[in-house]
Order: structure tokens, then sequence, then C-alpha cells
């Protein structure tokens, strides 16, 4: 368990030359793995602690190139420092894994392969390292019989049959509430009763959802397989945590392992089954260092080791939904699709009922929909819904849209009429609300009348926004702060003013509005907020939940962080404020965002449906527009996502936009724009020049500055390329990677550079 010293071995200490890969400054000149000599022959996959230049860093002992690469002449290979033999060599399919990620999202390996490892591993000396190993762990909670488990319903058996029968992928397509979660506990269960090593994986997007999750799965699952059976891995643990769970995995000991994006790396020697919930959020995409898709790299995993892959959502990628359409309907059908459309309990009978409908994943239930008792005159404005009620009975017990069209709504209310009035009779029979807008602060921008200054931020090109609660701006890109000036600093004006409207504002108004509504346990009205200002110190949003779930709170105001996936029992109504900007977004996924946030937050409505039937209130979604006749709302208010995704995709395919094009982005940051776009061009040339594979089937757009031009002072300029062949810009990328390099120092003035391939953000 100790690190052995190769000095210690009787044989001459350089009889074995093996790769390591070990993480080298991103663009450097040194390759994806170095030759070091060891004394003895290591497996690949043995860590190993080796000298980098002057520093001693740990490396993973990697898979013999076809071709060795020769050692310039006069050199020797500098000898291992240390084995780590207290743990396991990674197997082979995480080193593919690894390899994989490397080559598709253009890093280095040993950069990926060490990124991917917990950081103690990396910085924790041998000598700790052995300790930390040695240290005994606490007896687990000892297995005592079996998991307690629930009464599928019929949609959720037909959907947990198809993923024991089939091969999947598989695309969960689920209401919100449907009882997915359910059917991820099932398979996991039937996974591990399937083989005594047979571990799964379950990711969520958020950090935020883990430690809800981790309650669920440690509940069914400690009494089988006790409580070191079960563990996280995502960035809000500590470093111990994190080698504490990692250790588990790559033992085996950790049976189910629940993470978030980076969880897609853990070391899973007996790999059956891998969930990815929420499958369409943008926090499966890594933002830095290697972009890799978490989502995808399940799917690539998944085939790769023989585990079944499930995806769920209520509202998919336009990718996923595009690869499960069948192949009968013209699609790729690359996944299969198991639909789940109804609400548990939408019947109001609790929903344990099993029996209906068996086999078809189909079930009809009367869904509990009252008519909409409107403040007096306040339906003006209102969309009527003029469907037929029977449309709406197949949609489940989901809640009803209320389109609120401000057009006709007296000009600057923040809050139409008829839905201040909706938010009080609630409060008023004691039902909660959840007000969303996705922007914090008090307002995004201060302004002078007189001569028109704006608080801009010095350092990019983008406003500071006003924070009324310490009377600061603050930049939201780059986190420069500073105080609220007395006056104007263009004219003098002592008259400055916020304008539009972030949460603080939100949740200060809405307070004074609903100051004289009282309860039905005869108190004040209380509004809270919740969004990363109020929740930045470590167990506020656990506190803050808390008090919503205790139901100290009446009216939740917060951004998208309350949006997702949060059980709250009491809350009857949702309401957006504010949510147009989406609409004409540059982003073509920005539609495509805004549905699934809409969503997703109308299934915060309602949740409980035994409280909704005995209060005898419908469930709402609000959401005041402009465009009232926008098609991402009508489909909205039909709580169909198919018509939603088919005209999507429509549109896409007529654009040549993902998924039926493949993108990547070169991305240059620089001290002036004219540096950054002057090396994506001469990278270009570079490209034409040396007629590289693949180019002719890549179009390479003209460099461009983004959207937000500047931040902290660099200016930044990226290349679009696409092509209908993700193979071409696979080799193009590949081939076009050394040029990059070489092209890097003829640009000063440039900072960094980088390749974001399937970039979320465009
Ligand atoms: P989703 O993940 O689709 O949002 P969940 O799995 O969280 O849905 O289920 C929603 C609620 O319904 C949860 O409170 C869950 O415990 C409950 N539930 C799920 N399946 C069943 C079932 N078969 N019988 C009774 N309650 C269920
Ligand atoms: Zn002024
Ligand atoms: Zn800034």
């Amino acid at each position: 368990m100790s690190p052995t010293a190769p000095a210690a071995d009787p044989h001459p200490s350089d009889s074995y030359l093996l790769p390591v890969a070990v993480s080298t400054p991103a663009h450097s000149a040194v390759g994806d793995l170095l030759t070091y000599a060891s004394a003895r022959a290591l497996p690949p996959g043995t860590l190993v602690r080796v000298p980098l230049g002057r520093r001693e860093v740990l490396g993973v002992v990697w898979d013999a190139p076809p071709q060795p690469a020769p050692l310039p002449p006069g050199m020797a290979a500098r000898p291992i420092a240390s084995v780590l033999d207290g743990i396991a060599p990674l197997d082979a399919a995480w080193r593919r894994l690894v390899a994989f990620t490397a080559r598709y999202y253009q890093r280095a390996l040993g950069e990926v392969a060490l990124a991917a490892l917990p950081p103690q591993l990396r910085d924790l000396a041998p000598e700790q390292l052995a300790r930390r190993l040695r240290r005994p762990t606490p007896p687990a909670h000892s297995p005592d019989g079996t998991s307690p488990s629930i009464a599928l319903t019929a949609e959720q058996t037909s959907a947990a049959a198809r993923i024991g029968v089939e091969r999947g992928p598989f695309l969960l397509f689920g209401s919100t509430g449907s009882g997915k979660t359910e059917v991820y506990l099932h398979c996991v269960q039937r996974a591990l009763a399937a083989h005594p090593a047979a571990q799964a994986l379950v990711m969520v997007p958020e950090i935020n959802l883990t430690p809800q999750l981790e309650a669920r799965f440690r509940q069914r699952f400690a009494p089988q397989y006790g409580d070191a059976a079960v563990v996280s891995m995502h960035s809000g643990m500590t470093h111990p945590q994190r080698l504490k769970s990692w250790l588990a995995a790559h033992t085996g000991a950790a049976r189910i392992v629940l993470g978030t994006r980076m969880a897609v790396f853990a070391s899973l020697p007996g790999l059956a089954l891998i969930v990815v919930d929420e499958e369409h959020d943008a926090s499966y995409k890594q933002q830095e260092g290697a972009r890799y898709s978490a989502r995808d790299l399940a799917v690539w995993r998944g085939r790769e080791q023989g585990a079944k892959v499930i995806l769920g959502s209520a509202t998919p990628s336009l990718e996923s939904w595009h690869a499960s359409i069948p192949t009968a309907e013209g699609g790729p059908g690359r996944y299969l699709r198991l639909h789940m459309p109804s609400r548990i309990g939408a019947d109001a009978g609790g929903g344990t009922t099993a029996d209906d409908g068996a086999g078809s994943g189909e079930r009809t239930v009367a869904p509990v929909l009252l008519p909409l008792p409107l403040g007096e005159g306040g339906g003006e404005g209102l969309r009527p819904d003029p469907r037929p009620a029977a449309h709406q009975a197949d949609k489940a017990g989901l809640p009803r849209l209320r389109l609120v069209d401000m057009g006709q709504q007296p000009r600057g209310a923040v809050f139409s009429p008829p839905l201040l009035a909706a938010i009080t009779e609630r409060v008023e029979r004691g039902e909660q609300c959840l007000v969303l807008l996705n922007r914090r602060g008090y307002a995004p921008v201060l302004h002078c009348h007189d001569c028109g200054w704006k608080s801009d931020c010095p350092h990019c090109s983008a406003h500071q926004v006003f924070h009324k609660i310490d009377r600061t701006l603050r930049c939201h890109h780059c986190g420069a702060a500073q105080r609220v000036p007395r006056a104007c600093p263009g004219c003098g004006n002592p008259d400055i003013l916020p304008l539009g409207r972030g949460t603080e504002q939100l949740e200060e108004q809405l307070a004074a509005l609903l100051r004289n509504v009282i309860t039905p346990d005869r108190r004040a009205a209380r509004v809270a907020r919740i969004d990363a200002d109020t929740t930045r110190a470590k167990g506020a949003l656990e506190e803050q939940l808390a008090q919503v779930h205790s139901g100290e709170v009446d009216v939740l105001v917060g951004t998208q962080m309350v949006a997702k996936g949060h059980d709250f029992r009491r809350i009857t109504l949702v309401a957006a404020v504010q949510p147009d900007g989406a609409l004409f977004s540059s982003d073509f996924r920005a539609p495509e965002r805004l549905f699934a946030l809409l969503m997703q937050a109308a299934g915060r409505a309602g949740r409980d449906a035994r409280y909704v039937a005995a209060q005898g209130s419908a469930p709402e979604m609000w959401v005041q527009t402009w465009h009232p006749d926008h098609a991402v709302y009508a489909a909205l208010r039909r709580h169909d996502y198919p018509a939603f995704a088919a005209r999507q995709l429509a549109e896409r395919k007529e654009a040549g936009m993902p998924p039926f094009t493949h993108q990547a982005l070169v991305r240059a940051d620089a001290r002036a724009q004219e540096a950054a776009q002057a090396f994506l061009q001469a990278a270009c040339d570079a490209a034409r020049g040396a007629n590289l594979p693949g180019l002719d089937q890549v179009f390479l757009f003209p460099p461009v500055p983004l959207t937000i031009q500047r931040v902290a002072n660099v200016e930044r300029a990226q290349m679009l390329l696409e092509s209908a062949s993700r193979a071409a810009l696979q080799r193009f990328l590949a081939a076009w990677q050394p040029l990059l390099h070489a092209e890097r120092p003829r640009h000063r003035g440039l900072v960094r550079w980088l390749v974001d391939v399937d970039p979320q953000v465009i």
C-alpha cells in the first residue's frame, strides 16, 4: 500500500520504458504521453508519480502506442518516482473513455485523464495518500433486509419493462411528476440484483439536486446494500469526501454513484446502468478545459461498456428528441423513446393503481381542473382557452397555462391585475406561489435621464447590475463591484435611476403589493427570494428551501435556480413575469431553453395531487407576455412538447442547424479585437493552404466578436465551423490542431484560444 521507491528494486531502474499520461500545460509543445523508465513492468492504468520539470506529479501509465516514440538521441527517460500500489489500475474501459474524450473534444489526453481524477489523488504526497488509504472506514450500516419498493403505475411498469428487455439507449419522455425517478429506482434495483458487482451511475444537472436524490436512493437501497453502497460526486464536496467517493466507486464498494456531470468520469468497473436525469439541461456541458457533454459521453460510455443508458426529461433536447424519432417515421431511430404523459396521482386517488391499460403505456385520467376564479374585472387581456375540455384530459393533471397579454394591461405594471388577484387569492387560501424572473439584482442598469449615463462596466461590454441591498454596482461577467455613486458621474445629477428590474426589486414590489393580504392562519403574507445572491453562504439554500417547505413563505421569488427539480408540495401557482427576452435572442437554442424552463417551472405547481384535491384548486402556470400568439406559448399552452419539437426541428432542418449539421467553435481571446480575429483568420488561411482532410465538407464562417465582446478587459472573438458530417468535422479538427498550435506564437497579444465541439452557446 505504501508507494515503492524504484531504487529498492533489484533490477536496473530503466528496464522498462512506459508511456505515462500527465497533465501538461494546455498548449505546451509536449506531446500527449511522456516516456518514463521503470524497474518493473506496470500494467496500463497504474497510478504513478513522476518527475515533470522540477515538480513531481501524478500520472497514469497508459497503453503502449502502436509505435513507441523513440527517445531523442542522448536523452534517457527519467525514472518513475513511485507507484501508488494501494490503488488498483484504472481499467481499459475508463482509459478508452478518457482517450475518446480527449480526441473528440480536442484536448490533451493527460489533461483529460488527470482532470477526471479526484484532486486529492493529484495533490497528496504518496505518504499522505497511503495513510488515507489505511484509515479504517467506520463499519457501514449492515444491510438487514430488502429494499422497500413502491407499486408502479401502468405507464411506469411499461417503461421499466421496455428498459428491461431492449438495448436502448432510452429517452424517457415523461411529464414533470410522472414518476421518472421512480422508474430510475426500479431499473437500478433490477440492475444491482442481476449481478453482485453491478454498479449504476445516476446523474443530475445541479449540485442542489443531489442531496434530495441521495436521500431518496439511500432510503431505497441502504436496507439491502448498506449505507456505503450509495455515494455522491460533485464539486460542492470537500476534497477528502470526493476522494472517498471516488475510491468507493473504483473498488466497487459503492454500487450507486449519484453526481453531476463530472461523475461521468468515475471509475466504475461494474457499470451496468447510466441515468441522465433532465438530459436537456445545459449544465451537462462543461464550459472550461475539455468542453465535454456529460450526456453525450454517457451514451458513448454506455455503448462502449455495455451499460444501459436512460436519458430522462419532460422537455428533451432537440438532439435527443430527433435521435428518438423512430425509423418508421423517417427518423434515425437511434434512441428508443418511452412516453409517460400522466402525472402521478392525477386522478387524485394516489398513484398506485397499476391495473388499468396494462402494457399500453398510455392511460387517460380525469385531471383536476376547476374553473379559474378571477379577480373582478381582471379577466381583460387574459387569453381564454379555446380548446374543448376533453382535450385536457390526456394532459393528465398538468397545470393550466394562463397567458396575460401585457399589451392590454395598465402601462408599466410589473404584475398585471389578474395575476396579482390570482396570487392574492392563493395566499389567502394558504397556498404558495412561485414567481420567476431570470435576472438577479435590483435593476440591470442605473441610468441618468439628463445626460444618458449608464452604469457600464469599465472592463466589459456589459452593464453593471444595481444591487440595492448593499448599494453596489456589480458586473455579473467579471465580478467588478463598486459602491453606487451619489450623483451621476457624467453630469453630477443626483437623481440616477434604476432601469428594468431584477429579482431583488420584484421581491420588494410584491411584498408591498401583498402587504394587506392575510393568510388563513392570520398572519401577514410573507414574500421571500431565492437566487444566487441569497444562497452564497454554505447551507443557505437548504435553509431557505426548508422555510418554503414548512410553509413560512407564501410567495417565493426566484431565478431558474428554483424552477428545477424541487419537490414543493404546496405551490399551486407559478408565474413567469417577463420571459419574452428569449423569444428574440440571436441564439438559435433560446426558444428551446425557454420552453424547457417554463415547462419545468410549471412542473413546480400542484406536485401534490392530494393537496390540490383537498384544496379544490387547480394548479396554474401564468405567463405575462407581449407576444401571446407566439408559437412557443401556443405549444406551452397545450403542454405539447412534441408539436413544439416538430416545429423547431423543421426550422432547424430548413436552416441547416443542429441536429442536422454538426458544429464547432474556435474562440480566441486577446488584448485587442483585431488580434483575436487575426489569429482566427490566420488559422483559417493555414487550414485552406494545407488543404486539410475534411475541409471540403466543413464550412468555416468568418471570425466575429462574441455577443459580449469584452470581459475583464479581454476582447473575445470566435469562428463557427459547420459540417453535415460529424466524421468530416472531426477529421478536420484533428488535422487542424497542430496548425493552431503553430499559429499561436505568431500572434502577440493573444491571451488564449480554445476549441468547443458541439457548442451549446453560440
Ligand atoms: P419525476 O421524476 O417524473 O418528476 P417523481 O419520480 O419524483 O417524478 O414522482 C413524483 C411524485 O410521485 C413523487 O413524490 C413520488 O414519490 C411519487 N410517485 C412516483 N411514482 C409513484 C407510484 N408508482 N405510486 C405512488 N407515488 C409515486
Ligand atoms: Zn448624467
Ligand atoms: Zn465586468
